[in-house]
């Protein structure tokens, strides 16, 4: 078995049962994801979405592919045509974008919604207060092509293992909020997408239903 097929089977065998192991394998070959794939992997995460329609027109059907990047509107396209599960939507232009392209498309998209927590690492993602002017006026009853399916976030790049534990417990109670509204677009959410390579182990302790490992499977990007 290959280095990268080891990975993926340590992973699969000390993974607590409910939380989906997403291999994000941007910036890495199909010859790698097929290694993966080979030792039963099937969700892979990607972050751009020429390469993401690349890889998903030549690569085994089964795969279900997620986009974990910053998507810009005119980028939306090929992502709904090949994503299963957007995890990325950051803006509420780009949500009325996939909606619009998934209802010309004939599908209904799923999508987490992405949440700016961390304090300097990534400027993009809703803060707590955006969510709630996004949610007041019934905008989601009316978005029939997609369906938001929880959250995805990302934690401080910083040593502090308390600042880390934080965002991560900030994230899973800005779920938790989320669905005690009421709203009932928002009560098929079943997804806390966090943690990555370096902190995973803290995010699944603090509610992680997926988490999205992308070096600790492939090794190192090269960018
Ligand atoms: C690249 C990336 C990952 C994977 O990070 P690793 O540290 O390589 O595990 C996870 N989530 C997002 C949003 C990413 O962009």
């Amino acid at each position: 078995m290959s280095e990268i097929g080891r990975h993926i089977r340590e992973l699969h065998s000390t993974l607590p049962e409910g939380v989906t192991l997403v291999a994000v394998s941007k910036f890495h070959p199909a010859e790698a994801i097929m290694e993966a794939y080979d030792a039963g992997q099937r969700v892979f995460g990607e972050s751009r979405a020429n390469e993401l329609a690349a890889k998903a027109s030549s690569l085994p059907a089964d795969i279900e592919w997620h986009f974990i990047g910053h998507l810009q509107t005119n980028k939306v396209r090929p992502v709904v045509a090949h994503a299963s599960l957007i995890q990325s939507v950051d803006s509420e232009r780009l949500l009325h974008a996939i909606d619009a392209e998934a209802r010309r498309a004939g599908k209904r998209v799923d999508l987490l919604l992405q949440l700016h927590v961390a304090r300097e690492e990534t400027k993009f993602g809703f803060l707590p207060e955006e969510l709630d002017s996004l949610l007041a006026d019934g905008l989601l009853s009316r978005l029939d092509g997609v369906r938001v399916r929880g959250l995805m976030g990302m934690a401080s790049n910083v040593d502090d293992l308390r600042r880390i534990n934080a965002d991560f417990a900030a994230i899973a109670s800005e779920f938790k909020r989320l669905k005690s509204l009421g709203i009932p677009e928002l009560e098929e959410m079943d997804i806390i997408s966090m943690g990555m390579s370096h902190d995973y182990q803290l995010a699944i302790a603090n509610g992680s239903t997926m988490v999205r490992i992308g070096t600790d499977i492939f090794g190192e990007r090269e960018y």
